[in-house]
């Protein structure tokens, strides 16, 4: 589904002009990212899910958190990220030295989401 201009300046300020899941300010290039996936075959050009394909499953996205959710959840996606020290711990020798030195130090804290902390309504 293809947004038009009107369709993606309502869509810009469904977070006061924020990315919906970092809460970074948009530019005027943000993405429009499926909240539920429709799940693109690349092949064939088509989607699975055709009926996801509505304004209201649309979210205001930076680049980054748009092609990092790719087509996950919003529950896959928040795994995904969870999943990312466990990452770092594994394979990054600079992190993991960055962590022996103090320079950084990990939290328990489950992802949320900026449109989970903000009222939409305000
Ligand atoms: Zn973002």
């Amino acid at each position: 589904m293809k947004l038009n201009e009107k369709q993606r300046d309502i869509l810009r300020q469904k977070y006061g002009g924020r990315c919906a899941y970092c809460g970074c300010e948009l530019g005027k290039s943000f993405h429009a990212d499926h909240i539920e996936p429709v799940r693109r075959n690349w092949w064939e050009n088509t989607v699975m899910h055709p009926e996801r394909e509505t304004l209201e499953n649309f979210n205001p996205s930076c680049a980054s958190c748009n092609i990092q959710k790719n087509s996950y959840t919003l529950e896959e996606f928040r795994e995904n990220i969870k999943q990312f020290v466990n990452s770092l711990n594994q394979y990054s020798t600079q992190y993991k030295f960055a962590k022996r030195y103090g320079l950084i130090s990990e939290t328990e804290i489950d992802v949320k989401f900026y449109f989970e902390t903000i009222n939409p309504a305000e």
